[in-house]
């Protein structure tokens, strides 16, 4: 029997405010959409984090043993650096800055994007659309919504008409806004612009002579509006209604309150039935953006290059940083915070590695079956990692103790504390082991032991600032040493 028919989860639904029963539109299948990055610049922490939430979300729908299609799109056109409307294209900017083709800015960014979040352990979505890849649904959802009046074309652009649609649906159900509130709050159009009400978005606009990503449309050569891409990407991998959609929180509005407008006015219904997002992380506080300069990148992370870090910390021990919160929390991040991380997360592995030694008895003082109930609780209470995280640490009491001889356990709840802890920890959580250098390391064995060595030496010397550099250069890389009385071990994730 698949676990999700006994483990029933519930999901807090920005669009209703509420935790809610999930159900599937089909069962035993889920279409999930996730918007991507834009790929101009590298990922920071930020983003990552609001990645990796929804890559804990798909990994546990799937262990629970739903067939998932995952939808992550790359956005490689058309976002502008003001807003939806105005200022130059993000992507031509940095490719006329840095004096290259558009296109290498998104393969080189495309390609960074791919790269951290294969360090931090991501499972691949199953599709990875592009916006550029998509210009033709993304004409033909413009037409549509255009012959349903709800759009018109001006000088070569077409805008969404906003109080039109709102006479026959409802602007700013996600966000919880009203449109009239909107209208009191915003200046005046400026005399450039073409749109007949502020709170109008493109949905194509009109390319000028310089702009470099472009194409033929029938009003003219142009490219499409930020928040299209996404209406053509996910209705037509998942259909025109479909199960969860994802994002930022910061995305709520206006990109993905002009979503369900643009699907609502083209297909007539709403597109998705449970909306999800993501809190922030933050840094001092304040949220981690690329234009405030408050951002840290991961790999700053990985190699400790960055005055606000002591050393480097390992991806997984960023990861269970993350986990640690749930994610509609806001998360600060700070060195000390990530010290805490690696205390908690080395205590975990430890306990992983001695659960496999255990000796089991002939009887069990701890309630594996209960304490494994309480685990997918957690996790179907609106994916609650932290309560998770904080029911593997009950678990982790009882294999030191059990290790410690002062408690027993059966084999069968051995089995079981085994497998829920293997699920949870890596399946789930995403994280990973370090694990023991295989038979044909030898090579890379030869080196670390060496480099022990070297810092025996250094440690002899009194040279600390050495010794400190080659351990934490190590843990950088994924190899953690560890003192102990018969001399300096090591082991690598
Ligand atoms: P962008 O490439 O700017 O579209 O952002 C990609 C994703 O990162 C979006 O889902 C944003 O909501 C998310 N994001 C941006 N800044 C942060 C942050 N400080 N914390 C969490 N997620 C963020
Ligand atoms: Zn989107």
């Amino acid at each position: 029997m698949q676990l999700y028919k006994e483990q029933k989860l519930k999901i807090t639904n920005s669009l209703t405010g509420k935790k809610e029963d999930f159900k599937p539109l089909n069962e035993g299948h889920i279409g999930m959409y996730v918007c991507g990055p834009t790929v101009y610049s590298n990922v920071h922490l930020g983003n990552c984090r609001t990645f990796m939430s929804f890559d804990m979300i798909f990994r546990y729908l799937r262990h629970l043993g739903f067939k998932v299609r995952y939808v992550r799109n790359i956005t490689d056109a058309g976002h502008l650096v003001d807003d939806a409307d105005e200022g130059e294209d993000k992507i031509a900017k940095k490719a006329r800055l840095e004096k290259i083709e558009p296109m290498e800015v998104v393969q080189r960014y495309t390609l960074d994007f791919h790269k951290i979040l294969e360090q931090f352990n991501f499972l691949p979505p199953s599709i990875e659309p592009t916006a550029t890849g998509h210009i033709i649904e993304q004409l033909e959802i413009i037409k549509e919504i255009l012959a349903k009046g709800y759009a018109y074309e001006i000088k070569g652009s077409v805008y969404f008409d906003v109080n039109k649609f709102n006479e026959h649906f409802e602007y700013g159900k996600l966000s919880g806004r009203k449109l009239e509130d909107m209208i009191a709050n915003t200046r005046e159009l400026t005399a450039q612009s073409d749109k007949k009400s502020p709170q109008d978005f493109a949905l194509w606009k009109k390319a000028e002579p310089q702009h470099i990503m472009r194409w033929p449309s029938p009003w003219g050569d142009g490219f499409p509006g930020w928040h299209l891409e996404c209406t053509a990407m996910s209705t037509k991998y998942l259909g025109e209604t479909f199960d969860i959609h994802g994002g930022g929180m910061d995305l709520k509005f206006p990109h993905h309150e002009c979503e369900i407008a643009q699907s609502e006015a083209s297909n007539g219904h709403s597109p998705v039935n449970y909306w999800l997002h993501a809190n922030m992380l933050t840094m001092n506080g304040k949220k981690m953006a690329k234009s405030t300069g408050n951002n840290i990148l991961p790999g700053e992370i990985f190699s400790g290059k960055n005055t606000i870090l002591s050393k480097p910390f390992m991806p997984s021990v960023v990861r269970f940083f993350m986990m640690q919160a749930h994610y509609t929390s806001i998360l600060d991040l700070s060195n000390d915070a990530l010290l805490a991380s690696e205390k908690g997360y080395h205590k975990l592995m430890d306990a992983m590695d001695n659960l496999k030694d255990l000796d089991a008895g002939g009887k069990s003082d701890f309630n594996v079956t209960e304490w494994r109930q309480k685990c997918y609780d957690a996790m179907n209470d609106d994916f609650n990692t932290p309560i998770l995280i904080a029911n593997l640490f009950e678990a982790v009491k009882h294999i030191n103790l059990i290790k410690e001889g002062k408690e027993g356990i059966t084999q069968s709840d051995k089995e079981l504390l085994q497998k829920t802890m293997n699920d949870f920890v890596f399946d789930v959580l995403g994280l990973e082991h370090k694990g023991e250098i295989g038979q044909d390391s030898d090579k890379l064995q030869g080196v670390v032991e060496l480099l022990i060595q070297l810092r025996n030496e250094a440690r002899n010397n009194k040279d600390f600032a050495t010794s400190d550099k080659i351990r934490d250069q190590l843990l950088a890389l994924g190899i953690q040493l560890k003192d102990g009385k018969e001399g300096t071990s090591f082991s690598v994730s």
